[in-house]
């Protein structure tokens, strides 16, 4: 049984078509800083929409900005811009161990996850994750709904509603009577997969207003500041 948490850099997490990574507008920024890139760059080429289903209407789709999976910032095998990763990969796998060893369950534990597996956070790693779970989890709430705020403004799709899809409607019928658990990830599967060929790419408009809000100097400001609380809470895990 293991105490702590260790990546073996297997880069599941960084593949995975289900694992998708949400993204924030701090996210961008920051990675652009430590890139040199422009915003729009890291827009262009690791940024996409993704949908996601809502599980008490399975009709509907909201859709969130996040990395396009496989991540493309996996280079060589390791991810080129870790310090400036995301707040979602910060997180990973972190806020499922503290949820798992408060609520003293391991149901929501995938041991697909080699790294998550066979974990018992004694106290001391328990409190040192929580507190880092808690800055990065506030941060991400916070840079969060600086995103959604820009995408409202310029008017990005949020969601979809594909009950008159005839589309929709072939797939509903084709899995009708499915009760494996398999058969549920498929048709999981096709639905995204029809809820992204609606919309599931920035066209370069978007890109530059998206840019342009970026450069809002109390924005700038909030991003600074959250930068710093950020660095400062991988010192939790030293
Ligand atoms: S799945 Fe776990 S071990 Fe693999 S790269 Fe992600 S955090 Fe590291
Ligand atoms: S940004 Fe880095 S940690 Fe996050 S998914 Fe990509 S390679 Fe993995």
């Amino acid at each position: 049984m293991k105490s702590n948490f260790q990546c073996l850099n297997c880069g599941k997490c960084c593949n995975s078509y289900y694992a998708q990574i949400n993204i924030t507008i701090g996210d961008i920024i920051r990675i652009s800083d430590f890139m040199k890139k422009p915003i729009s760059y890291i827009l262009k080429n690791f940024i996409g929409i993704n949908a996601f289903g809502d599980p008490e209407n399975p009709e509907k789709f909201s859709y969130e900005f996040g990395i396009n999976m496989p991540c493309a910032l996996r280079k060589d095998e390791k991810c080129s811009v870790y310090q400036a990763r995301p707040l979602n990969c910060r997180l990973f796998p972190y806020w499922v161990l503290v949820h798992a060893s408060k609520s003293g369950s391991k149901d929501f534990i995938d041991d697909s996850y080699k790294c998550m597996s066979g974990i018992n956070l004694n106290e001391k790693e328990l409190k040192k994750y929580d507190n880092y779970v808690k800055v990065i989890g506030e941060a991400l709430m916070e840079e969060g709904e600086f995103t959604d705020k820009i995408l409202d403004d310029i008017q990005i799709m949020r969601s979809v509603d594909l009950q008159h899809n005839q589309d929709y409607k072939k797939i509903a019928e084709k899995y009708k009577d499915v009760q494996k658990p398999e058969d549920f990830k498929k048709l999981e599967e096709e639905k995204i997969r029809l809820a992204k060929e609606i919309f599931s790419e920035l066209d370069d408009h978007q890109i530059s207003l998206i840019e342009e809000k970026a450069k809002n100097p109390d924005l700038v400001e909030k991003i600074k500041n959250n930068t710093e609380k950020i660095q400062d809470a991988e010192k939790i895990l030293d």
